[in-house]
């Protein structure tokens, strides 16, 4: 062989490994941040509200705060965030390697951190902050002591959320692709098999539901062959995965279809960047997980679904029916340790195809057009992207209830998810003048109100939304409640203060939660805000001396609403 094919071929062989198998991760460098072996509520990719997890989430030992977090590998803190919801307190570690390592829901920092957060909270005002500290100021070496176990921010239990991201681009990472292990030879567990009825452009016709039979270790199937009337069909599979020793319903790493032995869809969760995430919407069955009957994972990709999970097959993993010949379908789940799970069922088309009717709607949209609606009184746009596939919309209006500025506008479905925000505009009938900086465009859903804020232009509340539903005016002129928790005028020996703060009613789309501020004796200070629990606390230190003070808490709300405490106390 000449030199030149030689190289051709090595080249090819390149190409084709790297095509096949993927990036590869170093498998040799990171640990788990615990020095112990560890049990998770939480894997890579599993299925949550709007998004897929983009960690693992470690068990606390004993169900409590406070367990050593030490550095998975070698690096610096190239970022410290601080918020009342999400990630809490959390730290990202850089490592020379080219990726990034993520601690999250923090209960607090190691010392030299966390007086550096302090001091840039003051000197910024402000409990919330995103700090970037220079790469000399914060070295670590592996299993170094960075902060301590905790519940901080949107958690509902102490544990630890770990991330493995690429640097570039902060896109996170299965951390079980680097080598880290937790032990585990449970199978996944497979729950329920739907059955999506499908029009020749995608859209959803009809669902059935089948429960599986369990007839060994791993092995689910229906005993009678599928007779559907449709011509083509989509399949999704409720399926979870637990690991030994904890009773968690946790996520599985992959799933492949294959019809006729013949391999026709496929997911494995590696990488899911942050941008991509919200298709999860497009990935599971959405209308299934609003109607509570939990997270079903589609087997076949939604023609506006962008995530790069899937591999790609012919007609994206939907299924063509036929009445003389019927096809066996096999689904395989598999949990990252190599567990496996298989349904195996048989299907064929029905004589009968009268369920086979495309439901009629006044509207209808695909992922790729965009609409306006205009109505009396109401207008809706839907921009290009926001939708997942071709969709039926209805609109109806009917008469709303007292406290209410306009009638009450139906738009599309709750089932029917939403990528982007769309606008809503509702013009408000009956509204004082003097009521207009109060009033809000608001959903209505089971009795309940939830403000998505708007403004006002042109005669009409304009809001911007991602979801669906029935939307009206009202006003909020209530004032948030400020409650003492921890506090007297005798704080002499005290720890701490704390208040609760709560406002009347939930807040959506891009209507803003409370805001508040505490000052001592015209100064401002830090007030650590936990919001799942509506709780502001301040831990004394020697910026408010022994003797007499005065404090004023200001809180507010999306509609300008004030609430003010003012109290003098001795310390
Ligand atoms: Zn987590």
């Amino acid at each position: 062989m000449k030199l030149r094919n030689i190289y051709l071929v090595l080249i090819s062989l390149l190409f084709i490994s790297w095509n096949s198998a993927g990036p590869k991760y170093p498998t040799d460098y990171f640990e788990l941040p615990l020095n112990r072996s560890v049990l998770l509520s939480g894997t890579f990719g599993e299925l949550r509200p709007g998004h897929f997890h983009s960690g693992i989430d470690i068990k606390s030992l004993k169900g409590t705060s406070g367990e050593i977090v030490s550095a998975s590998a070698q690096g610096f803190i190239a970022r410290i965030k601080v918020a009342p919801g999400g990630y809490g307190n959390a730290i990202y570690i850089a490592h020379p390697n080219g990726y990034t390592t993520v601690y999250a829901h923090l209960d607090h920092f190691d010392e030299t951190v966390a007086a550096y957060v302090k001091e840039k909270q003051y000197e910024l005002k402000k409990f919330s902050v995103d700090l970037y500290p220079k790469p000399t100021q914060f070295q670590l070496n592996k299993g170094q002591l960075i902060g301590y176990m905790g519940n901080s921010g949107s958690s509902s239990a102490p544990h630890l959320h770990f991330e493995i991201r690429r640097t570039s681009g902060q896109v996170p990472i299965n951390p079980f692709l680097f080598g880290l292990q937790v032990t585990d030879k449970v199978r996944p567990d497979i729950g329920k098999l739907q059955v999506y009825y499908l029009s020749e452009d995608l859209k959803q016709i009809d669902v059935r539901e089948y429960p599986l039979l369990r007839t060994a270790s791993g092995r689910y199937t229906i005993a009678d062959t599928l007779s559907e009337g449709a011509w083509r069909v989509g399949f999704a599979l409720k399926t979870t995965d637990k690991m030994d020793g904890a009773p968690n319903r946790n996520g599985i790493y992959e799933l492949q279809m294959q019809v006729d032995d013949d391999p026709r869809f496929s997911f494995a969760l590696n990488e899911v960047p942050f941008s991509k995430t919200r298709y999860l919407n497009a990935h599971i069955d959405y209308a299934a997980r609003q109607k509570k009957k939990g997270y079903y994972h589609r087997c076949f990709k939604l023609p506006g679904n962008a995530l790069d999970i899937y591999s790609r097959y012919k007609n994206n993993g939907v299924v063509k029916l036929y009445s003389n010949q019927s096809q066996k379908v096999s689904i395989e789940v598999n949990d990252i340790n190599g567990n496996i799970s298989t349904v195996t069922f048989f299907i064929k088309r029905d004589a009968d195809m009268s369920a086979s009717q495309i439901p009629a709607a006044e509207f209808s949209a695909d992922n790729e057009g965009s609409l306006s609606i205009t109505k009396s009184n109401f207008k809706c746009t839907i921009g290009t992207g926001a939708l997942y596939a071709q969709t039926g919309i209805d609109y109806r209006t009917e008469k709303s209830g007292q406290n209410h500025y306009s009638a009450l506008h139906h738009i599309g479905s709750e089932n029917i998810p939403l990528h982007k925000y769309i606008s809503i505009s509702i013009k408000p009938e009956d509204l004082p003048s003097a009521l207009r900086d109060k009033a809000f465009v608001g959903r209505l859903d089971e009795e309940v109100i939830t403000n998505y804020g708007g403004k006002y232009s042109n005669g009409y509340f304009t809001a911007s939304v991602r979801e669906f539903g029935n939307y009206t005016i009202e006003v909020d002129t209530t004032s948030p409640m400020i409650k003492p928790i921890q506090f007297s005028s005798k704080m002499q020996g005290a720890s701490r203060m704390r208040f609760s703060i709560t406002d009347n009613m939930p807040i959506g789309g891009k209507a803003r939660g409370l805001r508040y501020n505490a000052h001592v004796d015209g100064k401002w200070i830090l007030m650590e805000y936990d919001a799942k629990k509506d709780m502001l606390t301040h831990r004394f230190d020697e910026r408010i001396s022994t003797g007499d003070h005065e404090i004023v808490l200001k809180v507010r709300d999306d509609r300008g609403n004030v609430a003010e405490f003012r109290r003098t106390f001795t310390r």
